[in-house]
């Protein structure tokens, strides 16, 4: 493995600025990691070498002519193939959108081009961020680094995977549920979703859009808080995007390396704290704890009666958006189109379409989401749904009159072997047992690595309140400060 595949994105990007490696030679090295290993890992869907290398020559060419260059210029990073790439492939999982090539950037991958990011590719994810283990990829599994034969979290599997694999430093995610974290947590990685509203959704193909929160993924918080600062901040192009400043999460993270955090109260949330969690887990997050009361944090026990009900919510708020967003996946707008022979009415080739496109993940949950919707049921789910939200809403506010984050595991099992949750839906959805409240609430929150159980990784969950991103940096950069992230084994 080359060197500048272990270093870190902050790293690269000074050495890039210093001229003591090109964003070509960065670039090249992390296209032979990924060629040397990517049959193996499967975390790129689409490989974009041509743009990269064009991307990091021109790096090199403004740094070259004195030209500014951004704190993160000609550091490579992987886009989650469910954000929209100009003129390449954007699938989402998904056989439906096969072949359909964007006509434009999501803002995210605006930005990250505009700060001399190197877009290396697309990685693998479930179809259309449903999923916790990228099984439910229509183009088969990615593999996790630190053991082939298990999965490397969902649906973000591939983003987690290439930043595990030293595939890339850094990579974006998308968090719904828990798609951001869950991967970090499993693959040893630090997985941030921001305050919804935070980072842009524009080009993102939407999920369920009232929780969809596009996020970094590294291998260093200051890293993630790095990624955070470019791609975060307001866009007029998404109606939901929030008109302030992102907080200074870099100089909170930089805070939080010094490994001080007295004064500092974390909400031990009594409903999450055991619950469901294998033993292991619990071991590492409870020897975790005790190094952040070590660095001087005061942990004070918070209730949130109603975070049981959250899974029961986000699975009829979640496929209700989400059947009204897969709507225009019609085989006429886009992708696939199955069964158009000329004499087909219109409706049967859209079914066909649908039919032939969509797997079995995403016909359950669109089926899900159009009984909650439908009349005479409306109130008694979708409605009820959105009330067990607000009262999530207001736990979480009254938790924070205690304490400044709450903590938790980030999800209840480490990374399991494939097959094992497919046969049972609600097996799957639990490893966002403990992800899934920030979601409904709307609040930054962030996994970092806290140990190994039986040699894999165990992640330890940040939350902050909303628009608080920086405090959640300051208390997962103290706690990495104590307890440096495991390094996998080499594949
Ligand atoms: N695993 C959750 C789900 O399947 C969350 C997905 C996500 O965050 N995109 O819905």
């Amino acid at each position: 493995m080359s060197e500048l595949t272990s270093m870190t994105a902050t790293a690269l990007a000074a050495a890039v600025a210093d001229g003591e490696a090109s964003a070509v030679e960065v670039t090249r090295a992390h296209l032979d990691r990924i060629a040397a290993t990517d049959e193996r890992v499967h975390a790129f869907l689409h490989l974009d070498t041509d743009g990269a290398l064009a991307a990091a020559a021109e790096v090199d060419a403004r740094r070259t002519s004195g030209g500014p260059l951004g704190p993160l210029a000609g550091v490579p990073v992987a886009v989650k193939d469910v954000l929209t790439t100009r003129g390449t492939p954007t699938t989402c999982g998904s056989k439906i959108l096969e072949g359909w090539r964007p006509p434009y950037d999501a803002t995210i991958v605006t930005r990250l081009r505009e700060a001399g990011l190197v877009i290396l590719g697309k990685t693998n994810m479930d179809e259309f961020a449903m999923g916790s283990s990228t099984e439910y990829s229509a183009f088969g599994p990615t593999r996790n680094p630190w053991d082939l034969s298990r999965i490397p979290g969902g649906s973000g599997g591939g983003s987690a995977a290439a930043v595990a694999g030293r595939q890339a430093p850094l990579a974006i995610g998308t968090d719904t549920g828990g798609s951001i974290r869950q991967p970090g947590a499993v693959t040893g990685t630090v997985g941030s979703k921001p305050t919804y509203g935070g980072t842009s959704r524009y080009g993102l193909v939407a999920f369920s859009s009232s929780l969809d929160t596009p996020g970094p993924c590294a291998r260093s918080v200051a890293d993630a808080a790095a990624l955070h600062a470019v791609i975060g901040g307001h866009d007029p192009r998404d109606s939901t995007s929030i008109p302030q400043p992102v907080p200074d999460v870099v100089a909170a993270a930089a805070r939080g390396a010094d490994g001080d955090l007295s004064g500092v109260r974390l909400g031990l949330v009594r409903e999450l704290a055991g619950e469901g969690a294998e033993p292991g887990v619990d071991a590492a997050f409870r020897q975790a704890l005790e190094t952040l009361t070590k660095l001087g944090a005061e942990v004070v026990e918070v209730s949130c009666p109603h975070f049981g009900y959250a899974l029961p919510a986000y699975y009829l708020i979640a496929p209700s958006e989400c059947s009204s967003n897969l709507a225009r996946f019609d085989g006429v707008r886009y992708g696939l189109r199955v069964g158009d022979d000329g004499v087909r009415a219109l409706e049967e080739v859209m079914a066909l379409t649908r039919e032939a496109g969509f797997g079995p993940e995403v016909k359950r949950r669109i089926m899900l989401g159009t009984f909650a919707l439908s009349s005479g049921y409306y109130d008694a789910y979708y409605g009820q749904a959105q009330k067990v939200r607000t009262l999530i809403s207001r736990d979480f506010t009254a938790a924070f009159e205690q304490a400044d984050v709450l903590i938790s595991p980030t999800t209840p099992f480490v990374a399991f072997p494939f097959g094992e949750r497919t046969g049972d839906p609600y097996q799957m959805y639990l490893a966002d047992l403990y992800t899934i409240p920030s979601n409904l609430y709307g609040g930054p929150a962030i996994s970092v690595p806290c140990g190994l159980s039986d040699g894999l990784p165990v992640g330890l969950q940040v939350m902050a309140p909303t628009l608080a991103d920086d405090r959640m940096y300051r208390v997962a950069a103290a706690l990495e400060s104590a307890l440096p992230p495991p390094q996998p084994p080499s594949i």
